[in-house]
């Protein structure tokens, strides 16, 4: 199986890894990357973990996450641009038939020793 973020990549070699464990995402760019295919595969539980404690969404807006990345059909990841706490990217998906995108700058910083999605800058 090619990995979501990549498809020039195998997914056991790419974000599996961190989705195993979030200690082997040894880059904010590498965290970005795992949480864009767990979006993809609607691993919600993963997407939990990697938020930073301090911004990490409620239950409730957990639930409402998990139902609209499972509506849409995600297209494809680019990554724009990198510094070690940030990463711009725009992903792709479809949302009833309507190719849409998120642009934005991301901040990661680290919590308990991996890397943690904080919030848009
Ligand atoms: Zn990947």
């Amino acid at each position: 199986m090619k990995c979501p973020c990549n498809p020039t990549r195998l997914y056991i070699e790419c974000c599996k890894k961190a989705h195993q464990n979030i200690d082997n995402a040894l880059t904010a760019e590498a965290l970005m990357r795992s949480r864009y295919s767990a979006f993809v595969m609607a691993d919600i539980e993963y997407l939990q973990k990697i938020h930073h404690a301090s911004t990490r969404p409620s239950k409730r807006e957990k639930k409402e996450i998990f139902q609209w990345t499972k509506s849409v059909d995600w297209v494809r990841l680019e990554i724009l641009n990198t510094t070690k706490n940030t990463v711009e990217f725009t992903a792709y998906f479809t949302e009833n038939g309507k190719l849409s995108q998120i642009h934005e700058i991301s901040f990661f910083c680290k919590e308990n020793g991996h890397w943690a999605y904080q919030k848009p800058l």
